[in-house]
């Protein structure tokens, strides 16, 4: 049996396959988190359930990994231009709090999310503003090199100097002229050059802003990453990722200014992947559109986050996915019957990584070859650049599988889990029951069952027993699920 496959990843460095050597004992891992000025959306999400696969992927390889997130909080203008103003002030103004209160809350959303969805906690969540005199430095280190020219917007960036610039999104300088935004920025040398140091504009004071040898004002979105990186896991580290749209702008210029720091002429990081972008109907999600949906959209409607997980995971990472109502009620249902048939099994062996999944199913099955045979397609698909759908097929195979022991479906079951993340040893049916959702009501029923409720609460107070129990019936036969907490009835549908 060959179990104990190579990882191999696909590096949109050279778009590639290659094999994945860590430099160092422990893997250095980085992903362009949020930028926290809004609900992140579902295709948000959708960057960071792919983050996790690959940190599944690592420990499932007995690769241990230090992970940073960041949490641009400023620094990104609006529009991914070089001027202009924050999209974290802009948000402040519209929603009359202040920049700190907005960061901290959509960073909450954040995290929030993240949990729902079983993502494994980075070791890192730096905060852009608490790295900007790092920054400084970074960039008076370019400065000094002769890598820059400042302008009375701020301080630029000089892409000519830089033979390699826009390698890795396979563009040469010509190639990235054409397709950068048409911005203009007066004095700028040339359209790639961005800006390392955003200046205030006279009259026009920043809230969030720092005194710096090129005036007042902020970083440029890209130095963050840079430097928070270097600053947690070392010049030089192993992977970098983030969604698609970062391969040909954000992580262009963070490789340009890193290389041109640190100039010692080897690649900075040298693992990048890109996960897809996740559509609604023909439309790109963005945030910036506002309105797309957002993971307590799905939750309030009636939907698992372990069903939008395994949405997700049911398409490989480097496809594109539509997101659409029937998708995800199927994978709602699939996940449904997963966990039906799993309920029997439990409890689950404890399984983090292959070595584990071997000896348990090695001790426990040793005359169980489909079982073996199961843990090694598993293993052929995670190393085979993270194919999370054929981890799904297999898992499903193994619940299927008359030849399998139960001890080997337990190991089969515990070993994909650990990789796919939903959570299958302790979901329960009842989580899963597709409730109606209250969207569905029209407002004319939604005040009657208002009312009901409200009569309710009237009569028990009154002590008026019978008449509880009457209206009780009435919500019932309305397919209404009343619950009474110590702050008073809760009300869903069934
Ligand atoms: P932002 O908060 O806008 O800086 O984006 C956070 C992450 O989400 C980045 O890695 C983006 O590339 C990614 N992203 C944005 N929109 C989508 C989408 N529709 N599908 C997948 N990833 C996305
Ligand atoms: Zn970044």
């Amino acid at each position: 049996m060959s179990t104990n496959h190579e990882l191999r990843l696909y590096n949109s460095l050279g778009r590639r396959m290659e094999d994945f050597v860590p430099a160092a004992e422990v893997a250095g891992l980085y992903s362009c988190g949020p930028t926290v000025y809004a609900y992140p959306h579902l295709g948000n999400m959708r960057a960071y359930v792919f983050a996790d696969t690959l940190r599944r992927a690592l420990r499932w390889k007995g690769i241990p990994v230090r992970h940073v997130v960041n949490i641009t909080d400023v620094g990104h203008a609006v529009a991914d231009t070089e001027t202009g103003e924050d999209k974290l002030e802009v948000a402040a103004a519209r929603e009359r709090r202040s920049v700190l209160d907005i960061a901290a809350y959509y960073t909450d959303v954040f995290l929030v999310d993240n949990a729902a969805l079983n993502i494994l906690p980075a070791d890192e969540y730096p905060r852009a503003s608490a790295y900007v005199e790092q920054m400084i430095e970074f960039a008076k280190k370019l400065d000094k090199d002769g890598f820059t020219y400042q302008l009375p917007s701020g301080l630029y960036f000089d892409t000519s100097r830089d033979p390699h610039y826009g390698e890795l999104a396979l563009m040469s300088a010509e190639g990235q002229l054409e397709a950068a935004r048409l911005e203009h920025v007066e004095g700028r040398r040339r359209k790639t050059d961005f800006a390392l140091w955003r200046a205030e504009e006279p009259g026009k004071r920043r809230v969030l802003r720092w005194d710096s040898p090129w005036g007042w004002g902020a970083p440029g979105w890209h130095l963050e990453c840079s430097v928070m990186s270097m600053a947690l896991l070392g010049q030089h580290f192993d992977l970098h990722t983030g969604g698609v749209d970062h391969r040909e702008l954000h992580h262009v210029n963070e490789i340009a200014q890193s290389q041109a720091f640190l100039g010692d002429g080897r690649p900075w990081v040298r693992y990048w992947l890109h996960g897809e972008f996740l559509q609604l109907g023909a439309e790109k999600m963005a945030k910036s559109a506002g309105g797309a949906p957002r993971l307590a959209d799905l939750t309030e409607a009636g939907y698992h986050p372990m069903a939008y997980r395994l949405f997700l995971l049911g398409g490989h990472y480097r496809s594109q996915l539509d997101f659409t109502t029937a998708a995800i009620d199927a994978a709602q249902a699939t996940l449904r019957r997963l966990v039906a048939r799993v309920q029997p099994l439990r409890p689950l062996p404890s399984v983090e990584t292959l070595a584990e999944a071997l000896l348990i199913s090695g001790a426990a099955t040793q005359h169980d070859p489909a079982a073996q045979r199961l843990l090694d397609t598993i293993d052929a698909a995670v190393a085979a650049d993270l194919s999370t759908p054929k981890i799904i097929a297999a898992l499903q195979d193994a619940l299927r599988e008359p030849a399998l022991t139960p001890d080997g479906q337990r190991a089969v079951v515990a070993a994909a889990d650990a990789l796919l993340g939903l959570g299958l040893a302790t979901l329960e049916p009842a989580d899963l029951e597709h409730h109606r959702a209250l969207t569905d009501l029209s407002a004319a029923e939604k005040h009657a069952i208002t009312e009901l409720v409200a009569d309710r609460t009237q009569a028990r107070k009154e002590r008026d027993w019978a008449r509880a129990d009457q209206i009780r019936a009435q919500l019932d036969e309305l397919g209404v699920i009343l619950t009474d907490t110590p702050e008073g009835p809760v009300w869903q549908l069934r």
